[in-house]
């Protein structure tokens, strides 16, 4: 029988937040600390000690929301951009430590599931997300159901040897590399100057998020045609405050990539859930699990 409460713990690059969640996904109490990047072993003792922060009583999972990719077969997390995270059995040893089952998956993928089953994804079956903040994370329901894979969405290639790509990624031309909040401050730094950001392009509603739609259609035209989704969720930072300027500059691109009829009735729409998305993924996840 599913436990009918657990908690949802996100773990980001610069916060951890963690909170107890109910099966209809309300969010009861919460805790958030910055990221201890020291060390892994001190990065998941810092993990426990903020779920024990929580009341524990009737609780019998964790879900945890990683921003790493994961092999569930084998029960790894392969590695993180921007936290100390590699290679390590990461729910067996939450679980040693925490003494409650434990679940995880990568944190877009939590968000992803949380909008399809409370937010913005209610009501289809088949939809993707695209996150636009620092990175770009995504996420894809397929038939109903979260597809448990890599969807590392930023990082398919949308221009052929083009920009190059953020962090540890050494590809080049990728969603990230043209959508995210951090290269829409390049663009900023190109056309406004080199103290402007991606918040003085949103507010100016600068004619260069055209652009920046414009490359956001191409990836969208193209996951279309993989996953066949019929509605594709826009988050993060970036892609809430600019969700009006980037998704109509997008359409002609998305038009034209997307195999007919898929275009034509495709519906974007900007994520609900906010902040908490990753939390009450990773609890509805942990829900699931049981
Ligand atoms: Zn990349």
């Amino acid at each position: 029988m599913a436990a009918a409460r657990v908690i949802g713990v996100d773990l980001g690059g610069t916060k951890i937040l963690a909170g107890i969640v109910d099966a209809d996904g309300t969010v009861h109490e919460t805790v958030e600390r910055p990221t201890v990047t020291t060390s892994q072993a001190a990065l998941l003792d810092e993990l426990a000690s903020i779920v024990r922060e929580l009341p524990l009583d009737g609780i019998d999972a964790v879900g945890f929301g990683i921003p790493s990719r994961i092999d569930h077969a084998a029960g790894v997390a392969l590695g993180a951009v921007n936290i100390p995270i590699r290679d390590v059995r990461f729910a067996e040893e939450m679980q040693k430590r925490l003494e409650l089952r434990v679940e995880m998956e990568n944190d877009a993928s939590c968000a992803a599931y949380a909008e399809f089953r409370l937010g913005a994804g209610r009501g289809c079956t088949d939809m993707l997300t695209l996150t636009l903040g620092t990175g770009v994370g995504g996420g894809v329901v397929s038939g109903g159901r979260l597809f448990r894979a890599y969807t590392e969405l930023g990082h398919i290639v949308i221009v052929e040897d083009g920009e190059p790509c953020q962090g540890a990624c050494s590809g080049r031309g990728h969603v990230e590399s043209y959508c995210s909040g951090s290269a829409a401050t390049r663009v900023a730094q190109r056309v406004l100057g080199p103290e402007a950001t991606a918040r003085d392009l949103v507010e100016q509603r600068h004619p260069a998020l055209r652009e920046i739609g414009h490359h956001l259609g191409v990836a969208i035209g193209s996951l279309v045609n993989v996953f066949g989704s019929t509605r594709v969720v826009i988050g993060g930072g970036f892609g809430i405050a600019a969700f009006d300027q980037l998704v109509p500059a997008s359409r002609g691109a998305v038009l034209r990539e997307a195999l007919a009829p898929s275009g034509q009735s495709l519906e974007i729409e900007p994520a609900q859930l906010a902040n908490e998305a990753g939390l009450i993924g990773a609890a509805l996840i942990a829900l699931e699990g049981a």
